[in-house]
């Protein structure tokens, strides 16, 4: 069998059970395991305010149009963000029509603070920072950027269950507005399509939930009349159907157990692929500050020819992947080609080594040789 690039581990009885348990019940949508779920959340992030819904995009979205709406943006105004995404992070700009800026990426392959600031112009009102790979890079300096020159922060933290510094999840740091999780199937902390939304606001978190279910407001009669006019509700908005399930967060309160020991095995072939490609002058490894305590949801190396080195291991059954290609060569955002010169080149020699929990030790040593024997 090849080895996959990126696997989820399901714990399948538990999950089961736990899916079990909604199915008996006949409650399977919104409420029960996902109101359970968002709390032990909060409980292991030490985030304030946290709303399951069903996926990152859609979170990326309500971040965007909540920090729009509150603070009175207007269509064209700017968001400056990463090219070296998945494409999700910047279409959540595009969908509130605001405009997106590329700053280009550092070493870490989160967006380089000094870029940030020559991108900041009269239009600029926020920031999107991705956690690379489950990386911190310098959202402290990204912070300061942001605080002098009045934006709003938004973390794209799809990668970044789990990663902490200093034991702290940084997307609860001081000016973070909000930060938006993925568990999606191949993240850290897989399900089958699921997010969180976590704004330090509460009056936001309340607009999330709201919004995330159709603009319902729920408030309206239910106070008074609880049951019998429980349909007598006010609609404040044209929301959108973006809430979580309970069969996604009955799978996610299993999963969420197991985040800590299999984030530490993720650092254990960290650990063993930057010793087994340290010496070798072909090949520059990606690092990772906080590295003890980072998530690692990918691990990249940078190679002088990429494709070469895909064809030769997947013709021995491994199986790597390309995270990402610069968003810019995108022909959505071909507009913004040549303004992020580092992360242009860059992606085109990066490589995701495979890193999941199904790797054995001797197969991450078959991988280290493999590529080895290929770049000597
Ligand atoms: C996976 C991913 C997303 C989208 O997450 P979904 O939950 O699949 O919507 C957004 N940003 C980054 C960096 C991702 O890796």
């Amino acid at each position: 069998m090849a080895i996959q690039v990126l696997k989820p581990k399901f714990h399948i009885d538990e999950c089961l059970d736990a899916v079990k348990v909604c199915l008996e019940m006949g409650w399977t949508g919104m409420g029960f395991k996902t109101v359970e779920f968002e709390e032990e959340w909060k409980k292991y992030t030490g985030h304030p305010n946290a709303h399951f819904i069903n996926s990152n995009t859609a979170g990326l979205h309500l971040a965007v149009k909540i920090l729009k709406m509150a603070n009175g943006w207007s269509d064209g105004d700017e968001i400056i963000s990463s090219p070296i995404t998945f494409v999700s992070t910047n279409h959540a700009i595009f969908y509130e029509n605001m405009h997106v800026t590329f700053a280009d990426v550092d070493e870490y392959l989160c967006i380089d603070p000094d870029d940030v600031e020559k991108k900041i112009n009269g239009k600029t009102r926020a920031v999107i920072f991705v956690g690379y790979g489950g990386r911190v890079g310098r959202l402290d300096k990204i912070i300061e950027i942001c605080r002098k020159n009045n934006l709003k922060l938004i973390l794209d933290a799809a990668h970044m269950s789990g990663t902490r510094v200093n034991g702290v999840c940084p997307g609860t740091w001081d000016g973070v507005d909000v930060a938006v999780y993925s568990f999606q199937a191949v993240k850290n902390l897989p399900t089958g399509d699921s997010g969180m939304i976590c704004f330090k606001e509460e009056r936001f978190d309340k607009l999330a939930r709201q919004i995330a279910w159709l603009g319902i407001n729920k408030d309206t009669y239910a106070r008074s009349n609880k049951g019998t006019y429980s349909w007598k509700y006010d609609v404040d908005y044209i929301g959108y159907k973006y809430n979580g399930n309970a069969i996604m967060a009955a799978i996610a309160l299993v999963q969420l157990k197991y985040l800590d020991e299999e984030n530490a095995r993720r650092r254990q072939i960290v650990e063993r692929y930057n010793r087994g490609f340290k010496d070798n002058k072909n090949i520059q490894i990606i690092p990772a500050n906080y590295a003890d305590e980072c998530s690692f949801h990918l691990y990249e190396l940078v190679v002088p020819d990429r494709e070469a080195l895909l064809d030769y291991l997947s013709q021995r059954g491994i199986n790597c992947g390309v995270h990402y290609r610069d968003n810019t060569e995108y022909s959505m955002y071909h507009y913004a080609k040549g303004t992020c010169p580092h992360a242009h080149v860059i992606s085109q020699h990066l490589i995701s080594m495979p890193l999941h929990m199904w790797l054995t030790d001797d197969e991450v040593y078959s991988i280290i040789d493999a590529v080895n024997g290929f770049l000597k």
